[in-house]
């Protein structure tokens, strides 16, 4: 086998040394490490189609690896087999007569942006991992970011995908138009799908023409509840904001410490903040919407405004809220948590997630996408004991789920499931929809050798 693999993608691109699976046996989630046996890293689609071919002919896995900034543990090899790194997939075509862009997975994804940005257009989705994750783990993981709310997650934007099905063949899963109403949707059904139904090696995304004003505020509440109940009244103002993201009082506190560069002066009494921002073509409309929200703003209990002059004073305050995940990783091994309901049930989900905090005996810390219901709640180990860790949260987050749910909300609203979620999918589908997603992993993966255990519970 590792012969055969060599053949195809050459003895430099072949590696077995325990340094190097080491290296891509990892993501961001937790502190898991899981090494493949050995690490492949392809050039071009016939080497993936030949390797996928040779995995289905020896039975063996193979799990796609992108940036690994996953936060569900989607690019772990738990089975070992072989890690099929897409890093030299990194290309970038603009197409400015269409507004489209054709991109290679492993391009990252703010060098995506910026090359949009370059031709005076604009690709939306900006997860907080953007200098690190690539264009084909968003793919595969639906990925969003602060921007979702106003221009979409990443599935609004891919339009069609190459994609190297387990079996070795090669596909092209729909039409590079805007509209498309030919036959079941494949290329949405490859979106979000882990990298458990095909490999994808090209994506045609779609542009927008760029914006080229915005104002950026920091808004202090003495009440973290209040500041969740204001997401939702700001847009019921009328507004939709560009980016709306909570941070609790520890959130900050964190990164303040562990960025360089950036300084907040924050009353003792603040619990959270809300960093909003509104973007568009005309400033004197912007002015009109930042006046209205202050005028949402002025119902709640905040302490003093802070707007964003410059545009140093934005990449600072942006730079510290892309930074609260590492920094709060820096402080203490953690769970993520990736909750997502309607926007006006948040302050009912902050309030059962401390609960449940206090009835197993966690502490978190939750910030994130509050704009479209999308909280991240990190459960922090700190000198909690190893079994406590492993008993104790694993049921707490299991209520907390429950609630989403119960809130008709969700587990996930743009980390994926991967790893370390599928065990609690039966809290959001019953057997009949579990078994309606197995039987597609069957149909494209009958051999059950691309990224196995991964997305669908061990029990189903
Ligand atoms: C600090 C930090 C902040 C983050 N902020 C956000 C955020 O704001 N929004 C957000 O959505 N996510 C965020 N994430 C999570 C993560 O960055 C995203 O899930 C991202 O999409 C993962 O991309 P990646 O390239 O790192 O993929 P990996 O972690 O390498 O892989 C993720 C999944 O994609 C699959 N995959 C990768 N490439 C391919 C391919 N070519 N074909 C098929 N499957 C493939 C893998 O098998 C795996 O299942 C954050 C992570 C960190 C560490």
């Amino acid at each position: 086998m590792i012969a055969s693999l060599q053949k195809v993608v050459g003895q430099s691109f072949l590696f077995l040394d325990e340094d190097t699976r080491i290296k891509y046996g990892h993501d961001e989630t937790e502190d898991y490490n899981f090494p493949p046996s050995v690490v492949v890293k392809p050039g071009n689609t016939h080497e993936v189609s030949e390797i996928m071919k040779l995995a289905n002919s020896y039975k063996i896995p193979v799990v796609p690896i992108g940036g690994q900034t996953g936060l569900s543990g989607g690019a772990l090899s738990i089975y070992g087999g072989i890690g099929l790194s897409m890093e030299r997939f990194n290309k970038i075509e603009i197409d400015e007569k269409n507004l489209q862009g054709i991109v290679e997975p492993a391009v990252i994804t703010q060098v995506f942006r910026e090359a949009a940005f370059e031709k005076g257009l604009f690709y939306p989705p900006d997860p907080s991992s953007q200098g690190s994750c690539t264009i084909g783990g968003n793919v595969a993981e639906n990925a969003g970011g602060a921007r979702a709310l106003k221009y979409g997650v990443t599935k609004d934007y891919v339009l069609n995908l190459e994609v190297v099905l387990p079996s070795g063949e090669i596909i092209w899963t729909g039409a590079n138009t805007l509209k498309n109403s030919t036959g079941y949707n494949l290329t949405q059904l490859m979106v979000g799908s882990e990298g458990t139904l095909g490999v994808i090696t090209k994506i045609v995304m779609k542009l927008l023409p760029k914006n080229t004003y915005n104002i950026l505020m920091m808004v202090p509440f003495f009440n973290a509840g209040q500041a969740c109940e204001a997401v939702a009244e700001i847009f019921r103002a009328g507004i939709v904001p560009s980016a709306l993201e909570f941070m609790e009082r520890d959130a900050i506190d964190w990164t303040l410490k562990y960025v360089d560069g950036v300084s907040l002066d924050i009353k003792e009494e603040v619990e959270a903040h809300l960093l909003i921002e509104v973007d568009g073509n005309y400033p004197d409309m912007l002015f009109a919407e930042a006046e209205k929200i202050m005028g949402v703003l002025e119902q709640f209990k905040i302490d003093e405004i802070l707007f964003a002059d410059t545009e140093d004073q934005k990449n600072a305050l942006w730079k510290m809220r892309r930074a609260v995940g590492e920094a709060v990783k820096s402080n203490s091994v953690y769970k993520e948590e990736d909750t997502v309901v309607p926007r006006y049930e948040l302050p009912v989900l902050l309030a059962g997630i401390k609960a449940a905090g206090k009835k197993y005996g966690f502490h978190s810390v939750c910030y994130g996408h509050a704009g479209d219901g999308n909280l991240h709640v990190n459960i922090i180990k700190g000198d909690m004991s190893d079994e406590n860790w492993s008993t104790e949260v694993p049921k707490g987050i299991r209520e907390i789920f429950e609630l989403t749910v119960s809130l008709k909300g969700t587990l996930s609203g743009e980390h994926g499931i991967g790893y370390v979620q599928k065990n609690y999918m039966d809290i959001a589908f019953n057997t009949t929809q579990l078994q309606l997603m197995k039987s597609i992993k069957n149909i494209f993966d009958p051999n059950n050798i691309l990224n196995p255990g991964k997305v669908l519970p061990d029990n189903l």
